[in-house]
This record gives structure tokens, sequence and C-alpha cells, in this order.
């Protein structure tokens, strides 16, 4: 494919700029002018949209392909809550709030408000916030909001404990906030070892920082236990939801026990996860925490209008410009709206039927290290394949050859040659089967003819790369620098 930049034209243009019909600016003092001019492409409407449309497909996407991604959730989010988002595209973010009830943004507050009610609803929690724009973020907030709860009561407290399989945010965001890390190792049965747990509990620790399922797919059979054992030591939980499609309407953490929750809004919750962004991680709280949320906050007031409250004392400040990331949250707020309760059961119902289903079929070709009914995702290993010299990123290169993206791999950390798969529930079934059936061949290949592996992929614009080199020694420009 031809770049834009090899198609310029000296002198072709694509638009025709209106004359001006506002007074000239002043000059540019002549230190702040450039002394050459930019060098940019020349080229016609066609040529930029070939370019665009070229580039857009050597991108991968849900929109092309399967994308079973494990621990990203990468479902089908339907057209129609672009347009959601779209009908909030005229405000501004500085839009006035006029005095009760006459303001331009009541439908902008209240669409924070209700889409917080509802994820409230959702996860059984007592309030939330929409601010942090990020599951990251997410976490951050909510540790914040940990320790100043700990502080608020004169608590003396130094760690966060999280089980090795968690995701790397969560210590890293706990450590942001000034606590040390306390990591409890997996038993063999696939959870949190119970036992090493019980060790590491003193009235030193502020939180406990859980994924459940953990990103083994696994749910914790001893959730209510580790939340009470927590509790007496007056710690937090504190769940990841960053993945909430298995438990959507089965399992509420609010009720397991759990003090704090943030969701990924940008994984289940009708915007797609990926590329940097836009992303939007709300935090719900048990009451014992609202006074310290993000503030100021928006309210619904008795006569159904909606505003914002007075700056609170004891809140730990703003963790975002404004009320959030607005069009993602539009975007949630249109999907609860539309799938309604009995559809976010059947999200979950489906999305953990799909990844049993794969994970059966395809446990004789591949190690299974934690053998048990999975939740939204199954995690396998390459280790029988590594036998014959094919590592897991062997096989999610010979999947890219087959159209499919490949599944996470080399994580959790915790299983070697890990191959995570997560089909979500907007799959059907003969997708599933046509992807098992590459898979099982990935299996064959192994064992027939493993060298075969070494050139994959074929199919691509750029083979086999040097992964270690294009991450230690990264070259994104276009001319040769
Ligand atoms: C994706 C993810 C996060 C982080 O979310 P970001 O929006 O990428 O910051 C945290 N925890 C888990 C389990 C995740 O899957």
């Amino acid at each position: 494919m031809q770049l834009i930049y090899e198609k310029s034209v000296p002198g072709r243009r694509g638009v025709r700029l209106p004359a001006s019909d506002v007074p000239a600016a002043p000059e540019l003092p002549a230190a702040l002018r450039r002394k050459e001019p930019a060098a940019l492409p020349e080229a016609s409407e066609l040529d930029v949209v070939r370019h665009f449309t070229g580039l857009s497909r050597r991108n991968f996407s849900v929109d092309t392909n399967f994308y079973p991604l494990g621990s990203c959730t990468m479902k089908y989010n339907a057209k129609v809550l672009e347009e959601a988002a779209r009908l909030f595209a005229p405000y501004h973010p500085m839009v006035p709030l006029l005095p009760h009830g006459s303001s331009f943004s009541q439908g902008c507050l209240g669409l924070a408000y209700e889409l917080g009610a509802a994820l409230a609803e959702i996860t059984g929690m007592d309030e939330v916030t929409t601010q942090p724009l990020a599951g990251a973020h997410g976490e951050m907030t909510g540790i914040m909001l940990i320790a100043a709860y700990h502080e608020a009561k004169g608590n003396k407290k130094k760690y966060v404990v999280v089980p090795d399989s968690s995701h790397g945010t969560n210590p890293a965001s706990a450590t942001m906030v000034g606590y040390e890390i306390i990591t409890v190792p997996t038993a063999p049965y696939g959870d949190m070892d119970l036992d090493r747990f019980r060790e590491v509990m003193t009235d030193e620790v502020a939180a406990v920082m859980m994924t459940c399922p953990n990103t083994l797919g696994l749910f914790n059979p001893h959730i209510q236990e580790i939340c009470d054992i927590a509790h007496d030591h007056d710690a937090l939980m504190y769940y990841d939801g960053a993945n909430l499609n298995a438990i959507l309407g089965k399992v509420r953490p609010g009720d397991v026990g759990f003090d704090v929750i943030h969701l990924n809004l940008h994984k289940t919750f009708g915007t797609p996860h990926g590329g940097g962004g836009p992303g939007s991680g709300p935090v719900g709280v048990k009451k014992q925490l609202v006074p310290f949320l993000p503030s100021p906050r928006i309210v619904k007031y008795d006569d159904g209008c909606y505003g914002v409250d007075a700056p609170a004392h004891g809140s730990i400040g703003r963790t975002s410009g404004f009320f959030g990331n607005f069009g993602v949250m539009a975007k949630a707020f249109a999907y609860i709206t539309m799938v309604g309760r009995e559809g976010l059961i059947q999200v979950s119902e489906q999305a953990v039927l799909n990844a049993n289903y794969v994970m059966h079929r395809l446990k004789d070709v591949y190690d299974l290290p934690y053998d048990q009914t999975c939740m939204h995702e199954c995690v396998f290993s390459a280790a029988r394949q590594v036998k014959s010299g094919v590592h897991a990123i062997d096989i999610a290169k010979f999947l890219i050859d087959r159209g499919y993206h490949p599944p996470t791999v080399y994580f959790p950390l915790i299983v070697k040659e890990a191959i995570m798969i997560e089909p979500t529930e907007t799959e059907s079934k003969e997708t599933l089967d046509a992807f098992i059936a590459v898979m099982r061949e990935a299996a064959e290949l192994a064992e027939s003819d493993p060298a075969a592996f070494a050139e994959m992929p074929r199919t691509m614009p750029v083979t086999r790369l040097d992964e270690t080199k294009a991450a230690r020694e990264q070259n994104v420009c276009y001319f040769g620098c």
C-alpha cells in the first residue's frame, strides 16, 4: 500500500477553504514562526480517503474478526450506542449550572446521576462516582478513599494485600497511594491461598484487593470468608470490577462484603477497550466511604431536578476535571437501559457458557492447569506444545495468519506459557466452533511440523518481529529517524 506521503504531488489539494470573514489576527512574532513550511502531504480527497481506508483495513478489530483477548472483554458493542453518545456532543462541559432546574445541563447531570444509580444497583454499592477516567484511575481513587477512611478513624495502616494472580495495576495503584504491598500466592486449587492469607492479615492492613473471578477465570468460593477476615482487622475489601461480564445480575460484590469497587465501562458496558482510550472507571462505595468521595457530587433533588452539591469537607477532592468521560458514560447508560435487567443476566450467562464451551472443546489438546468450571474466560498452557519447541507466542502467530486475534498470552504470570481465552457473550456457536477447529489445527501442527511456526505470520504487512527489540528500541517514525 502506498502511503499518503508517497502520493503527494506539489500543488494538489482536497479542500478549498472559504475566504476569511473575520479580521486577520496580528502576525506571530518572527521567533515563533517556522523557518520552513511543514512537510505535509498534498493530496486530493480521494487520495486521503484511500489512505485512511487502507490503514483501517490493516487494523484488526471486533468489527472484522473474532478477538478472544482474555482479561480484556473485546466484545461487540452495538453501533446504536455511538448514536447515543453523539446526542450529547453539542454540550460543552462548561455549560453553566443555572439556578435550580433551569439549566442546559439537566440532561447531562441526569445521565451521570442515573448511570451512577444503575451501577450502584448492579454492584450492590451505596453510591458511585463517575469521575475516574480509566480502570487504573478508578483503583487509585478507590485506594485514596480507603486511605482517607483510615486516616479519619485514626487507624495506623501500612499494607495492601493482593493475590499473585492480580492485574498489575492493583499493586501499582496501592503503591502510588503510599502503601506497601503484601502478595499472597495462589494455592494449587487456583484461588488465593487461604492459610497464607490468614497469616499475613494484621491490623496494619488497610485493604485487600481482589478480582473475582480472578485472572484464571475462577470464582473464589471463600470470598465471603475472606471479606469477614479482612473486616475483623478493619481492613476494607476492594473489588477490581474491570471485567464484570461473568457476574452481571448474578452476584453483587456489595452483598458479598466488598466496600469499594471500580468498573471499566470500556470493557463491560458498551465501549470497546484498547488503543489507549477513551475509558471510564467509575468507583462505587459503601456508606462509610461516601463522605470521602470526589467532590462536588451530582445530586437529585426531591422535585426530580439534578444539581451539584457544595464541595464536601472530608472529600479526597476531584480526580478529574469534570464528571468523567462523558461519551463513554452515555454509551454505558444507553447499554444498560437497552439491555435491561434480564438482558444483563443473559450477558453473564452467555459469556460464561461460551468460555466453558471453548474450555471443554480444547482441553484434550492443550494443558489446562486449573481444571474447573470457569467463568468468563479460561486459561490454557502451551506446556505440552513446548516439548516440541512450539511456544504460546507461536500459536498466537498461527492464529493471526488464520484471521483471529490471538488470545492473551503469557498472562496471568502464574501460568507458564499461558493462553487466556475470553470469547465474550456476543460470539455465536459457529464462530466458536471455527476458532476451536483452528486451535486444534495448531496443536496438530505442533506435533507434525513444529518448524513451520518459525515464519508465521505470513499474511500480514509485517512478518515475524523481534518482539524484544520492538519493545526496547521503539522507532515509530515514518521517515527514517
Ligand atoms: C483492564 C484491567 C484493569 C485496568 O484498566 P485500565 O482502564 O486499562 O486502566 C484493571 N484490572 C483488571 C482485572 C483489568 O482487566
